[in-house]
């Protein structure tokens, strides 16, 4: 069910209990200001999940209200995670859902990392 990107942000939501250790994730990378795992339902070869560690929603709460600190430290994390797993040199796609027409299903921003085979048209 698609979330509203403008919504409160709900402590509940499955990527806030991954950050708080209360269920497991495939963790691929984490420092001060992101966590990356495998999604759970990968769509491509590869498929990471990057997210702020911060309580954003959305990209548009998390454009709006997050630090120049937490905004650098998630593209810088997002480049990392993809260089690391050796996308660059193939290249790879990064895509973020947001709102009901993106399609974003968890109300915590998270970019996705697609990566590993050529991945095709960008909208399907
Ligand atoms: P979105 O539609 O952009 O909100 O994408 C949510 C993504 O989270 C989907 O690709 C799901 O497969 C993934 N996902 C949901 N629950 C988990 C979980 N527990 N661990 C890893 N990925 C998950």
């Amino acid at each position: 069910m698609p979330i509203d990107a403008a919504q409160p942000y709900d402590d509940t939501n499955i990527f806030a209990r991954i950050l708080r250790g209360e269920i497991p994730s495939k963790k691929v990378y984490e420092d001060d200001h992101v966590l990356a795992f495998h999604d759970i339902n990968p769509q491509a070869t590869l498929h990471i999940l990057v997210i702020p560690k911060g309580p954003y929603v959305s990209w548009d709460d998390f454009s709006t209200k997050a630090s120049d600190a937490e905004i650098a430290g998630f593209i810088r994390g997002v480049g990392h995670v993809a260089r690391e797993a050796g996308l660059v040199e193939p290249g790879y796609r990064l895509l973020a859902n947001i709102g009901p027409h993106g399609g974003q299903e968890v109300p915590h921003l998270h970019v996705h990392i697609f990566g590993g085979e050529p991945l095709g048209r960008m909208i399907a």
